[in-house]
This record gives structure tokens, sequence and C-alpha cells, in this order.
């Protein structure tokens, strides 16, 4: 037989199979039932995405957006796994999609550190609780953040007490199930940073726990007061998250050393020419409120030059302002960045796991799939 016809002959077969099995799959509910079955299995099975060995400082991505939207990228987000602790930087919008997504415990992770309160880091607060409490964590989330985390945690407990009280009658069975007491946050504030006081670049160490040292380092995000960055050390490792800031020599000094900085960027000059878009469609408003954000937000090369400055080893940017909505964007967006550092610099995207091996080894990237 010839090539040719032995390849028709393959695909008439290929083709019979798929038209059969598509024909079984639609005429039987076993067959529908066992691929359902099949398909659970295979996510359940991939629950391993996020090791959780004691054998590295993990840092991964949960979301990487700026308040504007991109598909695929969630609001603020950081999750930093240290020797069995999981603790989160700050949850905005559509963060909690991705962990589940990852199979990422969330009922494992009972600390949360708040950088600020602007809603793109806060937004989704209510739900990461409820569903890390409907996942099984016995323990109320543990909310850390500055002076205002009260009225903050206090809101939104207050705005899902009818939901947890819904879901304890339904699932708890009078057996302990979904305690009421583990679905409602405490929160802790950090002292000694007071709203509306002037940034003076002040350090607190937030807590100290099996070997896990996280650090608050006041930023400059005026108006917003306080804010903060934090910074975690693990047993000779450590990566410092900036939150929202603008260049800040304190920020540096706390950063010294750091094997990994995870920095917010804005690209001010996009930003510009999309502003300036939006003002031609006749809504200056929009292209006012738009244009504000400047003078509060890192860009790529100042952060680039803060992680020089601070001999940090690699720099991801977050916290993406405008959305690259298309992968040669990056180019335009990292303009400069190159004449500063030329190496160690990578734009953070939904899903980046950052491996930083705590026998001293090379930091690795890699990406988790849905
Ligand atoms: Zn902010
Ligand atoms: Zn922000």
């Amino acid at each position: 037989m010839s090539l040719k016809r032995t390849l028709w002959t393959v695909a008439a077969l290929a083709a019979v199979i798929a038209v059969g099995a598509y024909a079984a799959f639609r005429l039987s509910p076993a067959v529908q039932d066992a691929v359902m079955a099949r398909a659970a299995r295979a996510q359940l099975t991939r629950s391993g995405q996020l090791p959780l060995a004691d054998d590295a400082l993990r840092v991964l991505l949960c979301g990487t957006s700026s308040p504007m939207p991109r598909r695929g990228a969630a609001k603020a987000c950081t999750l930093v796994a240290a020797g069995g602790q999981l603790v989160l930087v700050d949850i905005g919008p559509e963060a909690t999609e991705n962990l589940n997504l990852w199979r990422v415990p969330v009922a494992r992770i009972d600390t949360v550190l708040l950088t600020h309160f602007h809603s793109d880091h806060i937004g989704e607060l209510g739900e990461f609780n409820m569903q890390g409490w409907a996942q099984g964590r016995r323990t109320p989330l543990q909310v850390y953040g500055p002076d205002g985390v009260e009225q903050v945690v206090g809101g939104f407990n207050a705005a899902y007490a009818p939901d947890r009280g819904y879901r304890h009658a339904h699932h708890d069975h009078g057996k302990g199930l979904m305690p009421v007491a583990a679905g409602e946050m405490q929160s802790r504030v950090i002292p000694p940073f007071k709203a509306g006081e002037a940034p003076a670049g002040r350090r607190a160490v937030v807590f100290e726990r099996d070997g896990l040292v996280v650090t608050a380092i006041e930023v400059d995000h005026r108006p917003v007061t306080p804010a903060l960055a934090y910074r975690f050390d693990y047993r000779g490792r450590s990566v410092v998250i900036t939150g929202d800031t603008v260049y800040y020599p304190p920020l540096v000094a706390a950063a010294r050393g750091a094997d990994l900085m995870v920095s917010e960027a804005e690209s001010h000059e996009l930003l510009e020419i999309l502003a300036g878009e939006i003002a031609t469609t006749g809504d200056a408003r929009l292209a006012g409120v738009l244009r504000d954000t400047t003078n509060y937000h890192l860009t790529p090369v100042q952060a680039a030059q803060m992680a020089n400055e601070a001999g940090v080893r690699e720099l991801v940017y977050t916290h993406i302002a405008p959305p690259l909505v298309a992968k040669p964007m990056e180019i335009p967006w990292l303009r400069g960045v190159q004449a500063v550092r030329p190496r160690g610099v990578r734009i953070g995207h939904d899903g980046l796991l950052v491996t930083i091996p705590l026998d001293g080894g090379e930091l690795r990237f890699e990406a988790l799939r849905d």
C-alpha cells in the first residue's frame, strides 16, 4: 500500500472512531457519567501544582492586574509559601478563582496581609474568606493591615453575616463541620502605622513564626496612608512585595539583598496615550482619573532602579498598568528598562510561580495551569 493510501486509511479510521465516540457519549448516560468521573479525577489529582515541601521559599502571583481590566488577570494578589505556611498579600477581585482553579489549598491559608485599602487590593476579601471556610478552614482568617484594617474586616464580616448563617445552617449538621466562629475574620492592626500620618519609612515585624519573619515597611502611596510593603525572610532567603508606591529610598533600604522583588509598575507613557484617546471620546473626567494615578505609582524603570540599588537578584513586575492586551506591547511597556537593568527582570502573569531554593540555588520560574 502506498504511503498516501495508508494515511487516508488511518484518517478515515480516526474519523469513524471519533464519530462513534461522540455518538456513544451523546446517547449513553453511562458514558457521560464515566467521562464526568474521569474529568473530575484528572482535575483532583493535579492538586500538587503548588509544592508545599520545605525546600524553598515560594512566591505565586495570583493576581497581576491593575484596576484596569484584562481577561485572564486578577487584581492584586501574591501568595508566599514557606515551610508549609501560606500567607497571602492582598486579595483583589477574581484572585480566589485563580487559587481554586490551580487547586491551591485555600483552607490552609490562614493569614492575609493587606498593603493598603484600595479596592483592587481588598475587593475579594469576603469571598476568599468564605471559600477557605467552606473548604475546611477550622480557625478564623487572620487579616493584618495598618490602622483601618478593623473597619475593612468589620465591614466584610457584616456583609457576609447572613451568608455565614445560611451555610452554617445547611452544612454544619450539628457536628461542627462549619463552625460560625471560623467563618468570621479577625483583624490585626500592625502598629505603629497610623492613618493620616505622612510616611516616614518605618518598619515593624508583623510576626515571626517557625523561621518565617514578616516585616512591614511603610511606603509612599499618598493620599493613601498608611500604605505598606512586606518583606518575607525565611532561612536565609527573602522576597519583598512593594504594594503600591512611588520611588521610595526607605523601601530600597528595607529591600537590601532580597532574592526577589515583586514590584508594581505603571508605564506613565502608555497610560498618557490611553488617557489621551479617552479624552478624544469626550470623557475628560475619566482621562483625568487615569492621569491622576501617575503621581502615586512606580514606572517600570523606577522599579528596576530600586531593585538595582537594593541589590535584588530578580525583579518581577505585577499590578501591570495599563493592561498589556497583546504580547508585543511588553516592548514599549519596558522602554528604558534594558538600559538600567539588562538582566533579572520579567513581567509577571497570573500563575507565575517563583521558587527560591533554600540551598542557595538559582531562582526558578514556572507557570501554573488551570
Ligand atoms: Zn493603591
Ligand atoms: Zn493598586
